[in-house]
């Protein structure tokens, strides 16, 4: 399993890019900075981009994605979400008004952009690698993805608050190598993390305890770029197990 981190935060600054990983060479999980991150050789190879939900900082790359592909590939990218996403990104981004509807172009029958709604928890099959969605606790319809590399399987938490079914869901695959959960806020803004279904670092510490293997890696993202700071040194105290900051750029091997 390799993965190659091309945004990590939860808002845009420069030098701060929204969620988007990428998983060997033509598998995104989310897609909030690809088309800034990629070269356009790079961004050709992309098949199969997994949506967690439909907030603009994870998805708005699809669109410039799809554009700058066409007529360079000959397949389709097929991008996968529950029923919902689905529905929504078709109705209200590909829609000829706010972007060309690219699931008709350049024809039908052989469109740059094709949907695939998952059956959440249930495994199924993104080119040979099993993948298994599952509920997140956002404030919209949303969801997390296990997906198996060689050695084991790396989970995605997507936007998140507190969500003891995911560690425990976690317990019971066992051989989880790595696990990119959202930490958004600072401790002090617990209050807004908790309405906007985020976590923060003591919140993090909370649910971490559902978590019964201490071996697996653990990388937070989507923090908030204005509070980098403050987040990062309340991080840095969690010690068990410790956690990994992401950043632009940073590979997951194992
Ligand atoms: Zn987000
Ligand atoms: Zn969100």
């Amino acid at each position: 399993m390799k993965l190659r981190v091309l945004g990590c935060y939860g808002a845009k600054m420069p030098g701060y890019a929204t969620s988007a990983f990428l998983v060997g060479d033509s598998i995104l999980l989310d897609a909030g900075a690809v088309t800034s991150r990629l070269t356009l050789k790079e961004q050709v190879k992309i098949r199969s981009v997994l949506i967690s939900h439909t907030h603009i900082d994870h998805l708005k790359d699809v669109l410039f994605l799809a554009d700058n592909i066409q007529g360079r590939n000959s397949h389709s990218i097929y991008i996968y979400g529950s029923r919902g996403v689905v529905r929504a990104i078709q109705k209200n981004l590909f829609n000829w008004k706010i972007w060309p509807d690219f699931t008709k172009i350049p024809s039908p029958r052989h469109p740059m952009v094709r949907f695939k709604v998952i059956p959440v928890g249930k495994k199924f099959r993104v080119e040979g690698r099993r993948v298994l969605a599952f509920k997140s606790n956002h404030t919209v319809e949303s969801v997390g993805y296990l997906v198996e590399g060689d050695k084991g399987w790396l989970l995605y938490s997507g936007d998140t608050g507190p969500n003891p079914k995911m560690w425990k869901l976690v317990n019971a695959i066992g051989n989880v190598k790595a696990m990119i959960v959202d930490v958004s806020f600072p401790n002090e803004m617990e209050k807004l993390a908790r309405v906007s279904r985020h976590m923060t670092p003591r919140m993090l510490e909370e649910d971490m305890k559902h978590l019964k293997d201490r071996g697996v890696k653990i990388y937070i993202f989507h923090m908030k770029p204005a509070y980098l700071q403050t987040i990062s040194r309340e991080l840095r105290k969690l010690t068990d197990p410790p956690v990994t900051i992401l950043s632009p750029g940073t590979k997951i091997e194992f």
